[in-house]
């Protein structure tokens, strides 16, 4: 075990994509671990869009990450030490790991780290995607909000994404007509003859809105919505009278300015009920969610894939990933 931790601290707030020195590579010293503290190797980090908003100095769910703080980060780490109660060595933990090769548990910490059941078949990479954050907000995305029923039509976007992706699939289990909107043939490919979606619309290529209305001929019931700007305004204009719209992210717009803004006009006139929502909303009720995942997921009613991208030093070139569609399924960094 190494004395020193590699840390990326947060020295600038990025214009766009993240540039080099946005994150600052550092090590410092590892304390030795006292009463009531615990020391974790971090194993995995989760990449995810709401990392680039936590470095922006805007309005959002959570305090902003200050200069100089270790950027925050959900990942998966592992009990090498302890001296405190909750925790023993060997445990594995998920939570706010940092972007970090350790995290060391002083005891401050005002909610406690959620211990990994060891379920069998389950990768622990899972608790970080389709039974973690992602799957949970997918299903209560899907579950809560838009209550799909069969025969309806369901739109999501970045759907070859670690949440799109799962919110399809849950939709095709309640009976929905699916329909995908991806970057590429490829993700195209794999949502239809891999996921079972109805159909999968490249919006790389000019006619992909003529594609989405062949796709949709009786309009559209539920927009799962992950992009935003254009994608959804070009999804509004195909929903159906008092269609429902879970807005659960608007990734095109996190690394610009001044992102674009649903044409509400087609909200009035369509009478449509948005509703955005935050997964730790939810937080209560997330043993219920992974407790339907897994099972639909050991019933092989439920996929999964991830990109794995290795080590610490890449985690700049990975958050970028996010927002150049680098990614297929849940993009996890291995340390
Ligand atoms: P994904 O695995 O879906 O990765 C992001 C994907 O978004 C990329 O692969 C890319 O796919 C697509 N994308 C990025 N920029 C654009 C763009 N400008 N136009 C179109 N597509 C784009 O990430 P997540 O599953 O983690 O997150 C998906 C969405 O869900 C995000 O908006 C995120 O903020 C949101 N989210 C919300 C939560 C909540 O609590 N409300 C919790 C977790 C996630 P492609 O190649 O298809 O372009």
């Amino acid at each position: 075990m190494s004395n020193s931790n590699r840390q990326f601290r947060l020295a600038a707030r990025p214009q766009g994509l993240l540039a080099p020195g946005d994150l600052q590579f550092v090590e410092t010293p590892i304390p030795p671990v006292a009463d009531g503290q615990a020391l974790a190797r971090v194993r995995y980090l989760s990449m995810d869009p709401t990392m680039r908003i936590w470095m922006a100095d805007v309005p959002q769910y959570m305090p902003p990450v200050a200069f100089g703080d270790v950027m925050r980060c959900l990942g998966l780490a592992e009990v090498m030490e302890s001296r405190h109660s909750r925790y023993k060595k060997g445990d594995k933990l998920v939570g706010l790991t940092g972007l970090q090769d350790y995290l060391f548990i002083d005891g401050t910490e005002n909610r406690p780290y959620q211990k990994v059941p060891p379920v069998p078949f389950m990768s622990d990479t899972a608790f970080l995607g389709v039974l973690g954050v992602t799957g949970l907000t997918a299903y209560f995305g899907m579950m809560d909000i838009a209550k799909p029923q069969p025969g309806e039509t369901l739109v999501v976007s970045a759907a070859a994404g670690a949440t799109g992706s799962i919110a399809g699939q849950i939709g095709k289990i309640h009976g929905c007509r699916v329909v995908g909107i991806a970057g590429g043939s490829e993700k195209c490919k794999w949502l239809t003859d891999g996921l079972g979606f109805d159909a999968g619309i490249d919006y790389k290529r000019s006619d992909w809105k003529n594609q989405l209305a062949a796709a949709t001929p009786k309009g559209i019931d539920i927009n799962f919505e992950n992009v935003g700007g254009e994608i959804m305004n070009a999804t509004l204009a195909r929903m159906n009278l008092h269609g429902r719209v879970v807005l659960c992210g608007l990734i095109s717009g996190y690394t610009k300015e001044q992102p674009s803004l649903a044409s509400f006009g087609t909200v009035l006139i369509k009478r449509l009920r948005i509703q955005g929502f935050i997964i730790s909303d939810y937080a209560d009720k997330f043993a219920e969610g992974i407790s339907q995942l897994g099972k639909w997921k050991a019933f092989g009613k439920l996929k999964d894939r991830e990109t794995i991208v290795e080590g610490l030093e890449k985690v700049p070139d990975a958050i970028n990933m996010l927002f150049t569609g680098g990614n297929i399924g849940k993009l996890i960094v291995k340390l």
